[in-house]
């Protein structure tokens, strides 16, 4: 089977981009998973620090391995928006595929510092780990439906020719640039800074991978585009989680007296599969798992 970095390579030669949902329990995996072995999509499943924190490492890295060995599909759990060395390095420990450290918020020396740390920590590993960087900073939370507009300083934005010093001096995988996106879902219009990402496309390594977070609240054409210049890995979180709950709420709405979880969950898997699906479909990763 491919490994994380192989799919990738992949997907920047053949101009699609590589799905990654977040998890916090077995029902959202289990949604996701029913519409990647539908749509044969490889995709991958990221924890944060907060969600890892409450399913487990461990748990985490079992559930994607029974789902990988039950459909036989590439699927690869990625350590999301780790911020420091050391749980990066636990990730990497307890068998994680990929790591993003993300030092964004912090001065630039003390992010490619510990960045390298990472790296060189993940290059003396047994397996092939695929590690992510961030340059430039998302100003919102994706725990959050923002009602106003969000302000995005131009600052916050990633600037290209910092970018080639910092993925050269840190040698990661990918790379996370804050291209206008935010991580949530703001009232703001989509406000894609195309013409940065065809820029950054156009001199960072061929075979470092470019990577859209906060794609939750985009509209399918922004992901169409985005893909077209040069994104080849795109996060989604917030759109799952809101259809999540809002069909859970539905369930324990219409179904006062069920006391049987699964019962309830059953239209809640659903949900986050169809929601699932669309992004597979608007991301050409369909049919993309190679067997
Ligand atoms: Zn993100």
């Amino acid at each position: 089977m491919m490994t994380l970095s192989e799919v990738l390579d992949v997907a920047r030669s053949g101009r699609w981009a590589v799905p990654h949902f977040n998890i916090s329990n077995f029902v959202q995996l289990k949604g996701i998973i029913a519409a990647c072995a539908e749509l044969r999509s490889p995709v991958m499943i990221g924890t944060s620090e907060g969600e890892v924190e409450f399913i487990g490492f461990k748990v985490a890295r079992a559930m994607v391995d029974a789902l990988k060995a039950e459909t036989g599909l590439p699927l690869f759990l990625n350590a999301d928006h780790f911020h420091s060395f050391a749980m990066c390095k636990k990730a990497i420990d307890e068998g994680y595929d990929g790591v993003h450290i993300d030092m964004s918020k912090k001065p630039y020396k003390e992010n490619i510092n510990e960045t390298k740390q990472v790296v060189r920590y993940a290059r003396a590993a047994e397996k092939d780990i695929s590690v992510e960087g961030e340059l430039g900073y998302i100003v919102t939370d994706s725990s959050k439906i923002y009602k106003k507009i969000v302000a995005i300083p131009q600052e916050s934005l990633t600037k290209p020719g910092e970018a080639i010093s910092y993925i050269e001096e840190t040698g990661v995988d990918r790379f996370a640039a804050a291209v206008g996106s935010l991580h949530g879902i703001a009232a703001n219009k989509p406000i894609l800074d195309f013409y940065r990402i065809e820029r950054l496309r156009e001199i960072i390594p061929k075979n470092t991978t470019l990577v859209l977070h906060g794609g939750s609240g985009l509209l399918d054409n922004d992901f169409k585009r985005a893909i077209e210049l040069g994104i080849n890995n795109i996060h989604i979180s917030t759109t799952i989680r809101a259809a999540y709950i809002k069909a859970l709420k539905k369930a324990l709405k219409e179904k006062k007296d069920e006391t049987t979880p699964y019962k309830l969950y059953d239209p809640v898997v659903r949900a986050v599969a169809e929601t699932v699906k669309e992004h597979i479909k608007l991301f050409g990763s369909q049919n993309k798992s190679m067997e």
